[in-house]
């Protein structure tokens, strides 16, 4: 009680077509928002009255209100301001577009709208995705959520893309629930690093995602909503156009660039409709070091949960000989000792064995169950991800792998460790 009197409150009044925007910025504070009266939703998920719902350190929060509400916030907020500008009316009337497509999707029995959101960094494509996809499964539909975004994506960890379908709304705090995500993994935070294994893995994606569209039928009416990384220039944008033909897309949501939806009209087919949108105010820019935490935060959220849902890295021994290592992209090759046929690119998707060595130590391994050739592998899905922890003194040393006892440490889990250091795949 002593300790609830020093926590700070404040009750803001919203009208309707009002935002209450807060960040929580220093480490440790956690701040408390309940509804007290009215209607309101936090991107798209409707706050229930009276619940108190927490963020921790690095929450951006927007607390809209179609109807006008009183919001009670306790803690220490870093900024909290009422906004009267809000973007909310056009977003909502691009998932009223979308809901009449997928009217007629359901009438026709045909897929629904694929609806990508593109523009560059930091003008809330991630959130805009979240608020369409809110909306659509209020609605009772069931679409697929793809994230092509590397680097700050929402499902899985930093370095993968992925799809999931959306059956509940997101949780407040928490975002999306991670059931079942089918995982791809690229391994780099930027699909710079490696193009061609990124548009490799986005293609194969895209098939396994119309593929899940053929077998359901209500996720087929309710289509797939797509967010991109905010790389938009030179082969960023090639990229883009290789994502929307892969995917087939429908509907293009350019945020904040015109010259992008000036070239998007230019580049795309007449059936694909390009929307241009502004970007909320409120949409806060993420600094390098910002983005680098909130990497390091997913993945430390992969193998301990959240607050909310911990979850408990437990360890096991893998011999050598049961596994094989590989990394994805051979050393690029003159062209003069390249085979007849094959071309440079080629070598960046190619699997090459990995001996353990101290090397891969505190590294990310993507974890696959394919036993096929080396394009199956690439391609399959992943299984899970493990860190290696791996004692290389006395027999476990790479180079006596054939000896029965020795074991590629893959995790323990001691209080002391730092998160990542541990092994567990979910
Ligand atoms: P990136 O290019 O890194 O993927 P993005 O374009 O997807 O970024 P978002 O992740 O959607 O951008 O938004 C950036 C941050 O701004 C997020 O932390 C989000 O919670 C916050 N944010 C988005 N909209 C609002 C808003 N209206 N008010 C306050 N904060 C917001």
């Amino acid at each position: 009680l002593h300790e609830d009197k020093k926590i700070q409150s404040q009750e803001f009044k919203l009208d309707q077509d009002n935002e209450l925007r807060f960040e929580v910025e220093s480490k440790n504070e956690k701040v408390f928002l309940t509804l007290k009266s009215g209607k309101a939703e936090v991107f798209g998920t409707e706050l229930v009255k009276g619940k108190t719902y927490d963020f921790t350190s690095g929450a951006k929060v927007a607390v809209y209100t179609w109807h006008g509400c009183t919001i009670e916030v306790k803690g220490k907020t870093d900024v909290s301001y009422i906004a009267k500008e809000t973007p909310m009316v056009m977003y909502s009337n691009c998932h009223a577009a979308l809901e009449f497509m997928r009217i007629e999707a359901e009438k026709e029995n045909k897929k629904g709208p694929t609806t990508m959101v593109v523009g560059p960094n930091d003008v809330g494509k991630s959130t805009v995705c979240r608020i369409l996809l809110n909306y659509a499964v209020r609605m009772g539909r069931r679409p697929i959520f793809v994230d092509l975004d590397v680097g700050q994506g929402q499902i899985s960890i930093p370095g993968t893309i992925g799809a999931l379908l959306i059956e509940r709304p997101a949780a407040i705090d928490e975002g999306f629930s991670q059931e079942a995500p089918l995982v791809y993994h690229t391994g780099h935070k930027s699909p710079q690093t490696n193009v061609a294994l990124y548009s490799m893995l986005v293609t194969q994606l895209s098939n396994t995602v119309k593929d899940r569209l053929e077998v359901n039928k209500k996720t087929r009416a309710s289509g797939v909503i797509i967010n991109t990384c905010g790389w938009i220039k030179g082969t960023g944008y090639k990229q883009i156009l290789h994502s929307a033909k892969a995917f087939e897309v429908d509907v293009i949501l350019v945020l904040d660039q015109e010259r992008l939806y000036n070239e998007l009209v230019r580049d795309m087919p007449n059936f694909v409709k390009v929307v241009f949108l502004q970007k909320s105010g409120g949409v806060v820019e993420r600094s390098k070091s910002v983005r680098s935490e909130a990497r390091d935060q997913r993945i430390r959220e992969y193998f301990y949960g959240t607050p909310k849902n911990s979850m408990y890295p437990h360890s096991f021994d893998v011999k050598w000989s049961e596994i094989k290592i590989y990394k994805i992209g051979a050393p690029a090759l003159p062209d003069s000792c390249l085979p007849l046929g094959m071309k440079a690119e080629d070598h960046l998707t190619k699997l090459v064995a990995v001996t353990p060595n101290p090397g891969i130590l505190h590294h990310l391994l993507a974890v696959s169950f394919s036993e096929g050739d080396d394009d199956e592998i690439i391609s399959s899905h992943m299984a899970g991800f493990v860190c290696v922890k791996v004692d290389f003194g006395g027999d476990a040393a790479p180079g006596n792998e054939n000896k029965p006892d020795e074991e590629l440490q893959v995790g323990q889990t001691t209080d002391e460790q730092a998160p990542g250091e541990v092994v567990e795949s979910k």
